[in-house]
C-alpha cells in the first residue's frame, strides 16, 4: 500500500497491474474448454410494458460458471474476449443455445415472444454474419422476428461505413435490431440515421445520472421524444425502483428491464416465469 513513499507506490501500482494481467491470462486459458465443457449458462432477464405491466420479450445474457473460480462477470470477460477475439466463438454459442431454446418454446407452445442476443462490435466487422444469422435460424427453423439482435454504439467507430453495409443487411434479412446502452457514446445521433434500428434501450447510467436534476429529466424526455419522432421504441435499462418505473411511463417510455421487474434468471426459473406472468403481443 501506499505509505507516502514513491517506491512503495510504484510496487503497489505494479502489484495491481500484474494482478490484472495474471487473472487476464488465467480467463484466456480457461476459456478454451469452457465451452466443450459447458460452462457458459444463459440467463434471460425479461422486458415488460410500461403501461400493462406484461411481459414483451427478455434479453439472453451469457453466465460464466467456472469449476474453480466460480462465477465470473460478463463485464470482466467479455471485454478480455473482445481483445483475444474469442469473443465471436462465445456470441456463436450463445445464439445458437439460444435459437435451440425459442425452437423448444415453439413447439412446447410455451410462448412466442422475442428473445435479445448480443452482438459484440467485434461481431459487427464479419461480413459473412448476416448469412451466420440467418442459416442459425433456417437451421431451428425458428421465425425470424423472435430473435432480435442487441448491438452496442461503441461499434460504431472508425471504420463505420462497413459496419453500417453489414447491419443494414442483417436489416435486410428481417431481423429486427436493438441499439443497447444508448447515451454513453459520443455518435449518438449520427447513428440513428444510418442504422436501421427499431428500438432503442436508454443506457442505465444515463437513467441514473439524470432523474434526481430538472435538467436531466428534460434531457430523457427529449431522447424519449426524439425516438418516437424517428418512429422508434423505448426500452429503459435498469429500472430498479417503482418512481423510476412511473417516472418513465409518464415520459412516454414504452418498456423497462431492470431488477424492479425481475433479475436476469435462468432457463427453467424464465419459463416458470413465462407461465406466471400475463404475455402481451409482441413488438
Ligand atoms: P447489457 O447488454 O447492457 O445488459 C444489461 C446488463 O444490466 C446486464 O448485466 C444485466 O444483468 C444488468 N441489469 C439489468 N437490470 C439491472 C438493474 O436493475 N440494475 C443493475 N444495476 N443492473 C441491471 P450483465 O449480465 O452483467 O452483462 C453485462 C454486459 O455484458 C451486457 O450489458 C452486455 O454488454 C455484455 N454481455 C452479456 N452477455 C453477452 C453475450 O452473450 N455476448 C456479448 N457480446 N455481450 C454480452
Ligand atoms: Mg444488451
Ligand atoms: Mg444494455
Ligand atoms: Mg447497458
Amino acid at each position: 500500500t501506499y505509505e507516502g513513499n514513491y517506491d512503495s507506490f510504484i510496487t503497489y501500482y505494479d502489484d495491481s497491474i500484474r494482478e490484472k494481467l495474471l487473472r487476464e491470462h488465467m480467463i484466456t486459458n480457461a476459456m478454451k474448454r469452457a465451452v466443450d465443457e459447458k460452462q457458459f449458462v444463459i440467463y434471460y432477464q425479461p422486458k415488460f410494458d410500461l403501461n400493462s405491466e406484461c411481459v414483451i420479450g427478455a434479453e439472453a445474457l451469457v453466465r460464466w460458471k467456472h469449476p474453480e473460480f466460480g462465477f465470473l462477470s460478463p463485464g470482466e470477460f467479455i471485454p478480455i474476449f473482445e481483445k483475444n477475439g474469442f469473443i465471436s466463438e462465445l456470441d456463436y454459442y450463445v445464439w445458437d443455445c439460444v435459437c435451440q431454446k425459442i425452437a423448444s418454446w415453439v413447439e412446447t407452445g410455451h410462448s412466442l415472444m422475442p428473445i435479445s442476443v448480443n452482438v459484440s462490435r467485434v461481431d459487427l466487422y464479419n461480413p459473412k454474419l448476416p448469412q451466420l444469422l440467418f442459416d442459425l435460424i433456417n437451421k431451428y427453423k425458428i421465425p425470424i422476428q423472435y430473435l432480435h439482435l442487441e448491438i452496442t454504439e461503441s461499434a460504431y467507430t472508425d471504420n463505420a461505413k462497413q459496419m453500417i453495409d453489414i447491419v443494414n443487411e442483417i436489416r435486410k434479412i428481417g431481423f429486427v435490431i436493438e441499439m443497447d446502452d444508448f447515451g454513453t457514446g459520443y455518435s449518438s445521433l449520427n447513428m440513428l440515421s444510418d442504422l436501421p434500428i427499431e428500438i432503442l434501450k436508454l443506457d442505465m447510467s444515463f437513467l441514473r445520472n439524470n432523474v434526481g436534476r430538472s435538467s436531466g429529466r428534460s434531457v430523457i424526455q427529449f431522447v424519449i421524444n426524439l425516438a418516437k419522432w424517428l418512429g422508434l421504441f423505448v426500452v429503459a435499462e435498469g429500472v430498479e425502483t417503482q418512481e423510476q418505473a412511473i417516472f418513465l411511463r409518464n415520459m412516454g417510455c414504452d418498456y423497462a428491464q431492470g431488477y424492479y421487474y425481475s433479475k436476469p434468471v435462468d432457463d427453467s426459473d424464465f419459463e416458470k416465469l413465462l407461465l406466471e406472468t400475463h404475455l402481451c403481443v409482441m413488438i
